[in-house]
């Protein structure tokens, strides 16, 4: 058989071999969606049904895009362009630029909340730092909704939307943010998407041209798509039907900035014609993790129809996932990077774990954990590869050099030399994440000279800057870290999905907001899902060692721990086990047991942590558990609880 479908199931071979036009894949996380598409693309070049450089595949994470561009060349594909949609905008409109606006040309606006907090400022609003994130957020999901500011007020209410201030104050504020930008030629990302579109709607000349460039598109994560991308992926096909999309609705983690999985899901019905193909075998993950999965979103609410996937492990059997429970959270941390030098010494590349966490600042106490043990790592949203130092340097030397004109690589590789890269790598910390930032410089070259062969230095320049740009993350060997929003699409073989705790997990403004809350556990399955072999699940009961323990758990762990079952004890032989949970001698949480004062909450029977509403049949389990008339509650086998 064709080596391109070998290791493909009947079902991705028949979204790989399926004629050009309208190709829907839906299917849960892990499946083979990503594969099927790079695949595709591959079969579709290969048999000469489209060239590399006709083919545009987008999706919504740079990661994510690079981890397309590393399968399309290990396939053989070059040429092709695998980028996120903002990038392929910004490629676009600086070429289409001088024929559809003219005149001096824009510039990215570096910090939105500065030119939001500069029209806060003209119009006599406060200005403090979070009510400017939180406005500055506001006109990004009102621009991604494509709503012009007089939309807004209408749209927000319709929306039900948590609005951050006054519609109407909104509005002024989106309105004049718009006017700041335009008197100092400014565009932000969104602008690059509405500019894009606007060009190929407006201007038959350059959709004609665009027409002749691309023929083939391609959508991974297609469920976060927002209605802003969707016109510009509208603009791009023209009225054509060459279009394959893969998505996992249950994997929508973006909807508050404006996307949807309704495109998706709407797809076999907008294109009839379409080749629709569900997957549910899952190849990623040991059938415990699988199992997990499954549980975690088992639970989900309101799930579109078309949602519903049943993930089936096909891998061997693993290890079942641990749960851990830490008094604080620097022990939490090191017993995180205490577990990982043990995975190290056993074989695991450091490359191949990660950490997960629902918010940024979580990182830090990790990385601090990280570093006194000695293990190498990178925070994934961290710098940004253009903008690191080597990277600047390496960029004015490349601009600099003359006269030397080998092979595009080689020219690349002589020069970077001279600033430090050796052929052997540093054995680690910064030096090497230098050298692998030069590296991966001449990597850049070599994908270059691929798909065009008479690529010279100062056109490699142009393509540094596009890139500067669009910037792609290079790759570094270390242990990841990394938010789970950026964790989409990607899998290691360890990952530690750590903070597990009310207020962090879900986050605390979702809290009394069931959309919110089903989007956290969303989350919540993306960060399982990311795990080929081993993974954690822990949380910490205080902030600080030492500190007084008021947090709790995740409620989305409930029906996977148990309360009181004894691994709920630090690992390393630290504090004594929990005691087992008290009688009901006050009320309690119907689900969490929590311990309730506040007259409304004794009421409701529940909490204000927990849902309002659950499963019946757990509730009656955990019920009759509690009471002890269960002797044991029935946990799925995968459930294990250990120590460290
Ligand atoms: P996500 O929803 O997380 O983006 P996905 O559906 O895109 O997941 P992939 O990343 O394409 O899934 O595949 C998951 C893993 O399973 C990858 O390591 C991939 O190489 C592997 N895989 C996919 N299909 C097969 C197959 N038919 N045989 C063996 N391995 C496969
Ligand atoms: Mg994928």
């Amino acid at each position: 058989m064709d080596a391109l479908l070998e290791g493909l199931d009947p079902e991705q071979r028949a979204a790989v071999e399926a004629p050009r036009g309208p190709v829907c894949v839906l299917a849960g996380a892990g499946t083979g969606k990503t594969r099927t598409i790079t695949h595709r693309i591959a079969y579709l070049c290969q048999r000469g049904h489209v060239a590399p450089s006709q083919v545009l595949a987008v999706t919504f994470t740079k990661r994510a895009a690079g981890e397309m561009r590393t399968r399309l060349r290990s396939l053989d594909v070059h040429g092709a362009q695998a980028v996120t949609f903002h990038a392929a905008a910004s490629r676009q409109l600086r070429y289409f630029w001088p024929r559809v606006v003219g005149g001096p040309r824009w510039e990215l606006v570096d910090q939105k909340i500065r030119v939001v907090a500069r029209a806060a400022a003209r119009l006599g609003l406060p200005t403090e730092a979070d009510a400017l994130r939180d406005l500055t957020s506001e006109i990004e999901w009102a621009k991604a909704s494509l709503l012009t500011p007089e939309d807004y007020p209408l749209a927000a209410a319709r929306a039900a939307r948590d609005i951050p201030a006054p519609a109407e104050q909104v509005m002024k504020l989106y309105r004049t943010y718009e006017e700041l930008k335009n008197e100092a030629m400014l565009l932000d990302f969104d602008d690059l998407l509405l500019h894009t579109a606007a060009a190929l709607e407006d201007n038959a000349e350059v959709a004609q041209e665009f027409r002749d460039r691309y023929r083939c598109f391609v959508v991974d994560e297609y469920q976060d798509v927002t209605p802003l991308q969707q016109r510009v992926l509208d603009a791009w096909l023209g009225g054509r039907d060459d279009l394959t999309v893969v998505g996992d609705a249950n994997q929508t983690i973006y909807s508050f900035a404006g996307a949807s999985p309704q495109p998706l899901l709407n797809f076999p019905r907008r294109f009839p014609e379409a080749v629709v193909v569900r997957l549910e075998r899952d190849y990623r993950s040991t059938p415990q993790v699988v199992g997990l999965a499954n549980e975690v979103i088992k639970w989900a609410r309101g799930r579109p129809a078309g949602s519903r996937l049943n993930l089936i492990g096909q891998r061997p059997e693993g290890q079942a996932p641990r749960f851990h429970e830490f008094d604080d959270e620097p022990t939490e941390a090191d017993s995180v990077a205490r577990r990982i030098k043990t995975l190290l010494d056993e074989g695991v590349a450091a490359s191949g774990i990660a950490i997960l966490y629902r918010v940024n600042a979580q990182s830090e106490v990790y990385e601090q954990a990280l570093a006194s043990h000695g293990i190498p790592y990178l925070v994934r949203g961290g710098e940004r590869f253009f903008e690191r130092a080597e990277v600047r340097q390496a960029m004015i030397s490349l601009r600099s050099a003359g006269g030397v004109s080998g092979s595009l690589p080689e020219v690349v590789r002589s020069v970077l030399q001279k600033v430090g890269l050796t052929d052997e790598p540093p054995t680690g910390g910064s030096a090497r994440e230098r050298w692998e930032s030069l590296l991966a410089l001449v990597e850049l070259a070599e994908e270059l000279a691929a798909a065009v062969p008479d690529a010279d230095l100062p056109r490699f320049c142009v393509e540094l800057d596009m890139r500067a740009e669009a910037q792609h993350p290079p790759t570094v060997e270390g242990v990841t870290l990394a938010s789970l929003h950026a964790s989409k699409g990607l899998e290691w073989d360890a990952v530690f999905l750590v903070g597990l705790v009310e207020g962090t997990m879900p986050i605390q403004y979702a809290d009394g907001d069931e959309a919110k809350v089903e989007e956290e556990r969303r989350l919540l399955y993306v960060g399982v899902t990311r795990a080929r072999e081993h993974l954690w699940l822990s949380w910490a009961l205080s902030r600080a060692a030492g500190g007084r323990k008021y947090r709790r758990r995740s409620r989305f762990l409930y029906g996977l721990v148990p309360e009181n079952h004894p691994a709920a004890r630090v690992p390393g032989g630290g504090a004594a086990p929990r005691p087992p949970l008290m009688k009901k001698e006050k009320p309690t949480c119907r689900l969490c047991a929590a311990t309730l004062n506040e007259a409304q909450a004794i009421k409701l029977g529940r909490c204000r942590s927990c849902p309002s509403d659950v499963d019946e049949e757990l509730l009656e389990e955990l019920r009759r558990w509690r009471a002890g008339r269960a002797r044991e509650l029935k946990v799925p086998a995968y459930v294990v609880f250990t120590d460290a």
